[in-house]
């Protein structure tokens, strides 16, 4: 189906970036279109309490920040589709974006993808995803009750998805590749001084071991080379993110050697008209807040675009 309503801009995505923008956006009069995916919501919805950012004293849960944000957007006009967007066209203008129902068109575009989960890419870890392998504590975590279960990884993420895991689970293993953590040094601390939190460093992952479940993570040490099988029925990855602009990349926006969207001016990307907030972007804060704010000057950014266009074609 072809929605044939050219919009002012269609925000693509709907984590802190992509509602920020929209509220910017639909209190600027814009009326945007966010297309905001299947899972809308963005990260957050993957995590419990946030408790760095600012407004919210005693923290509040991702999946309520979010919809709070959702319903901001659409108080001032944004209107909010739950489609993927598929694919696109910024060879001409208008821009087309195609989901799996629909096709729209727009003068401008926010990209505000976000950034997807890393994996280790072990045939094991393919196989029982689902089924105990998972990277999303908060989704998953519920159905470890009792069990033990291990973390891989040595940044925030993992001190925050273990420390999340034991209202849940007997036993937490962080499992690390080095001996020193990326993880910050407040939660770090907080997984150390958790009792039911023990640590595996300086160990390779081979092999989830198990038929139809987890059965227990067979490890290599990266100095003696001696290997062990730790006995654990949950893994949890928590190894970083990739950017989610493959679709955008293949449309010829600029990107650098990892799939990050580049800026060339403030939120712009190469393509004129094209603009971009939040993780796909941003591979060194991914803050809910450093994404809602480029979202923020995102639409600050397409607003200002649109009235030159708009002055060009009047002279
Ligand atoms: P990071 O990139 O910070 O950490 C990834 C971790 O995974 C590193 O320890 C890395 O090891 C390890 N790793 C990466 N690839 C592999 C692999 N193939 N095999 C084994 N281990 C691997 O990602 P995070 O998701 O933890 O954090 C991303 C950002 O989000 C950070 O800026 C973080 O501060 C922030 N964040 C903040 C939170 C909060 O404040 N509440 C909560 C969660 C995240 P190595 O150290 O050797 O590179």
């Amino acid at each position: 189906m072809n929605n044939q309503e050219i919009k002012n801009v269609i925000v693509i995505g709907s984590g802190p970036a992509g509602l920020t923008a929209a509220i910017y956006a639909a209190r600027a009069e814009l009326k945007p279109l966010v297309l905001a995916g299947l899972k809308p919501g963005g990260q957050l919805m993957d995590t419990t309490e946030v408790e760095n950012f600012p407004g919210f004293i005693n923290g509040i849960m991702g999946p309520e920040l979010m919809d709070n944000m959702m319903q901001q957007a659409k108080r001032f006009g944004a209107e909010i589709l739950q489609e993927n967007a598929v694919s696109v066209d910024f060879s001409k203008k208008p821009f087309v974006v195609k989901t799996e129902k629909e096709e729209h068109k727009a003068k401008s575009i926010i990209i505000a993808t976000g950034a997807e989960a890393n994996w280790l890419g072990l045939p094991s870890e393919q196989r029982l995803r689902g089924k105990g392998v998972s990277a999303c504590a908060t989704c998953d975590g519920f159905f470890f009750k009792g069990k033990d279960v291990a973390v891989i990884g040595g940044g925030d993420s993992a001190m925050e998805e273990a420390t999340f895991l034991t209202k849940f689970a007997n036993k937490v293993i962080i499992v690390h590749r080095r001996e020193e953590f990326k993880a910050s040094k407040i939660m770090l601390k907080r997984a150390q001084d958790n009792p039911k939190i023990s640590f595996v460093t300086n160990v390779s992952v081979l092999e989830v071991m198990g038929e139809n479940s987890v059965e227990g993570l067979k490890v290599k040490d990266n100095s003696s080379g001696e290997e062990k099988t730790l006995p654990i029925q949950g893994m949890f990855l928590a190894i970083g993110h990739t950017p989610a602009g493959k679709i955008f990349t293949a449309a010829g926006v600029e990107t650098d050697a990892k799939g990050y969207i580049k800026v060339h001016n403030n939120t712009r990307t190469n393509i004129e008209g094209v603009f971009v907030a939040g993780d796909v972007n941003d591979p060194r804060y991914r803050q809910a807040i450093s994404a809602a704010g480029m979202g923020c000057m995102a639409a600050l950014d397409v607003e200002k675009f649109l009235a030159e266009q708009e002055t060009e074609l009047r002279s």
